[in-house]
Order: structure tokens, then C-alpha cells, then sequence
């Protein structure tokens, strides 16, 4: 499979070129050449399937011959070791699962799948060319790349996280693992370490010195792999025989683009929704017309904290650019904190279900959207466990959480991390 840049100034590349690189040389995102819709029969039968053929069918276009069948199925199970449960809510709603990974959010896929695919390619070479991996999180990446990135030979990851910013349990996953990751605590917001993971993929000085790719879901790596969970909650709630309404709480866009890549390739989903904080670039977007960035906003669902989302061109692409066509495929709504802690404290109360901030807005955006909409089974995405956010849980909440293993584990470690203010200090770091 080739890729080309949305900016269309680069040369079309590999799946290798491109998870390798990251971001093309024209500072746009890669973007598959060409995209086939699965046959009808994999559909019909996906519920005799288990996940690693599923996931194995989705992606294997996007591969190509650039790992054989046998070594990406290998991959794929190794990624997928754990599951994706569908928790009924209320009625026609369902929550989708996605935190029951090592570091607890629906990360864990992309980043897993990335490394593992790096791994792959560096053993198929002769001479060992040592891959840096660079990251801006906002929240749950850093985790996520760290743990799936642990030990992987040949790759060295540097994690630029805001300070002050994350959650105490994100900062502990992103800075205690050591060995071949290193966390840079950044005087500043999310945007501004994107800003500088951007600014230095394009830095000469340093293109010269280091092989640098980014895992943030601008990676085809990261991003593609995000496209199974609405193939497994398909498989699941088929049976149902309803429109099938999919609510992504949404930072950078990339999980609710997988989902709208995993509706390209046939899988039949009715409509996409979108939840956001105060940070409602997109929604705006919906309703005026107009798209306009903004700085980043602090919230409790701080994973969705971005002012800039670096995926919606591929939303816009795969929309052909016609504002129309994604109105009638995707709608928007965003909610303040009070809402938020409404919604989990309601979610508690009502329906006996622990929702995380970000969950907790998706819940809401679909609430709000079924209002309009008849014979439709909804899902909202529950992208990390509640106890990743227990400071701004309510306290009733916070008490009928008990601590799970992969927390547990990580949570009297001893933080490691590099304070930095400005770009030059970043280079001056990978420089040396
Ligand atoms: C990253 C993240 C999001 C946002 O996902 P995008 O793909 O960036 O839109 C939402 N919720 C949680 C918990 C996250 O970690």
C-alpha cells in the first residue's frame, strides 16, 4: 500500500516509509493511497470470527506484502491480549471498554501496534539504524507509548508531556519505566508540546543526527490500528439489528477517524458522534461553517484538552472535502466540567455505571443526539478507567473504585523526569 501527504507536496510512500517517518516531509499527514471495501461476506459471518482475524482482515490492506501474513497475525495477537467488553447502560445504550490494556486506555492498541511493527522492520535489517520515537500527550499517549515501547530494540522514545497537566497516575506511567524512555516535563500546554514534536521533525540539524518518527496517532501506525473496536462492538451487537450509532469523546480526532475508516471499509455504521470539553473546535465547526483553532483550554477530561486536532484533515478527507457529507455523517455537542461530573454522578446513580470524564461526555453527546433519532443502538467509547481521574471524580465515586493490578504496580514508583521551557532546550537535549 502506498501513502500519500495531505499537503501533497511529498512523494507517495511505503507502510514502512511511512510509519517510519511519521509525518511526511511536507509537513502533511499520511493518508492511504487507495481504500477497498471488505466483502460483503466478512461482514455476515464476523460473528464466527475472533478478534485477531478480525482485526487481521481490517488492516491487512494497509499493510500490504510488508509483513507477511503469518508475523502480522503474530503482532495482532499480541496486541489484542486483552479484551474489549460492551456494558449495556440503559436501554439501546452501551458502553464500549476500551481501558483493559497494560496502561488503562484505548491507546494501548495503537501504540502497541506501532512498536511492535518498528520492531519488526529493525530486525529485518542488517545494519541496526536506531529509531527515536517522539511524543506529545496530552494525557493517556505518553503511557501508552511508554509501556508498549518498553525494552523494544533499536528504539529510544522521548515523551514531552505539560507539567502540571496530567493526572498523577498518567505522570507516574510516563515517567517510571526508565530503560529506553525518557520524559520531558514541559513548561506549557498540550499545543505546545505538539508544537515542538512538529517544529522538530522538520529541523535539519537534527534529521541529520537522528532517525525521528512521531507516535502520536498522526503515525498510520497509531492511528489505523484504532479502526477494530468498532469492528469488535459491531460483531457484538449485530444480533440487535439496529442503526448502529457510534459517540467518540474526541481530543486530536484520530480514534473517531479510525471509526469512520472502519465504515469506508463497509462495516455499517449509521452515524458518528462527537464529544468534546470546552475544547469544541469541531462542534463549532459543525454548526458555523467555520473552522477555527483555538489555545487549549484546561478541563477534567484533559486527554481532550487540544485546541489544534491534528486528524480532522483526515476526517475532511475522507469526506471529500464536502462539509455537507460529513453534517449528515457526524454530529457534535460539547460540555462543561459541571456537566461532566452531572453526567458521572447520573451515570452512578441511575445506571450503576463508573464513567471516566471523557466517557462521561461521550454518554452525554449521545444522549443528546438519540433525541432525534429512532431504532438506533448507541455505543459511547469509555476511553480510560475511571481511576486514571480519581482527584476530580466526586467523592462517592472515588470510594467504590478499587485500585486494578496494571495501576497498582506502577503507582510508588519514583518519577524521572527533565523540566524544559522552549524548543532549543528540546534540541539541545537530542543533540547531545
Ligand atoms: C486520547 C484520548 C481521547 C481523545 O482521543 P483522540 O483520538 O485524540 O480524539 C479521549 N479520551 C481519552 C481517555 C484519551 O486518552
Amino acid at each position: 500500500m502506498k501513502y500519500f501527504s495531505l499537503n501533497h507536496k511529498a512523494p507517495e510512500v511505503s507502510f514502512q516509509d511511512a510509519v517510519v517517518k511519521g509525518l511526511a516531509p511536507d509537513k502533511g499527514l499520511y493518508f492511504p493511497k487507495e481504500i477497498h471495501k471488505l466483502p460483503t461476506s466478512f461482514f455476515e459471518t464476523i460473528d464466527t470470527l475472533d478478534h485477531v482475524t478480525i482485526a487481521y482482515e481490517a488492516i491487512k490492506q494497509f499493510v500490504g506484502d510488508e509483513i507477511p501474513e503469518k508475523d502480522l497475525k503474530e503482532i495482532l495477537k499480541d496486541v489484542l491480549s486483552f479484551d474489549f467488553p460492551i456494558v449495556s447502560v440503559e436501554e439501546n445504550i452501551s458502553a464500549l471498554e476500551l481501558y483493559h490494556g497494560p496502561t488503562m486506555a484505548f491507546k494501548d492498541v495503537g501504540a502497541r501496534f506501532m512498536a511492535r511493527c518498528l520492531g519488526y522492520f529493525n530486525k529485518q535489517k542488517d545494519i541496526k539504524e536506531d529509531v527515536t520515537v517522539l511524543v506529545a500527550t496530552s494525557g493517556d499517549t505518553g503511557g501508552a507509548v511508554a509501556s508498549g515501547f518498553l525494552g523494544v530494540d533499536g528504539v529510544e522514545v522521548v515523551i514531552l508531556y505539560p507539567s502540571g497537566k496530567v493526572s498523577d497516575i498518567q505522570e507516574k506511567q510516563l515517567t517510571t519505566l526508565g530503560q529506553n524512555i525518557t520524559a520531558l516535563e514541559v513548561n506549557g500546554v498540550f499545543d505546545d508540546c505538539q508544537d515542538m514534536v512538529k517544529k522538530a521533525f522538520l529541523d535539519e540539524d537534527l534529521k541529520t543526527k537522528h532517525k525521528l518518527t512521531s507516535a502520536n496517532s498522526i503515525n498510520i501506525a497509531r492511528w489505523l490500528p484504532q479502526m477494530f473496536y468498532f469492528f469488535f462492538a459491531y460483531k457484538a451487537l449485530k444480533r440487535n439489528n439496529k442503526k448502529l450509532v457510534f459517540s467518540v469523546p474526541s481530543g486530536n480526532y484520530g480514534n473517531i477517524c479510525a471509526g469512520m475508516m472502519a465504515q469506508r471499509l463497509g462495516l455499517p455504521i449509521h452515524h458518528f458522534v462527537t464529544g468534546t470539553n470546552a475544547n469544541n473546535i469541531v462542534p463549532e465547526y459543525l454548526k458555523t461553517g467555520t473552522y477555527t483553532t483555538k489555545s487549549s483550554v484546561q478541563t477534567i477530561s484533559n486527554a481532550m484538552d487540544v485546541g489544534a486536532p491534528s486528524n480532522f484533515i483526515r476526517i475532511e478527507e475522507l469526506h471529500h472535502h464536502d462539509f455537507n457529507a460529513l453534517k449528515t455523517n457526524l454530529s457534535g455537542y460539547s460540555y462543561t466540567d459541571e456537566q461532566t461530573i452531572e453526567a458521572i454522578n447520573h451515570l452512578k446513580d441511575k445506571h450503576n455505571y463508573i464513567a471516566d470524564p471523557h466517557g462521561a461526555i461521550g454518554y452525554l453527546s449521545l444522549k443528546k443526539y438519540l433525541e432525534t433519532t429512532y431504532d438506533a443502538q448507541g455505543v459511547f467509547l469509555e476511553t480510560a478507567h475511571p481511576i486514571k481521574f480519581l482527584p476530580v471524580l466526586p467523592k462517592a465515586i472515588k470510594e467504590s473504585i478499587t485500585m486494578p493490578p496494571q495501576i497498582e504496580a506502577i503507582i510508588d514508583r519514583e518519577k524521572h523526569s527533565l523540566k524544559i521551557s522552549n524548543y532549543d532546550q528540546l534540541k539541545t537535549y537530542l543533540l547531545q
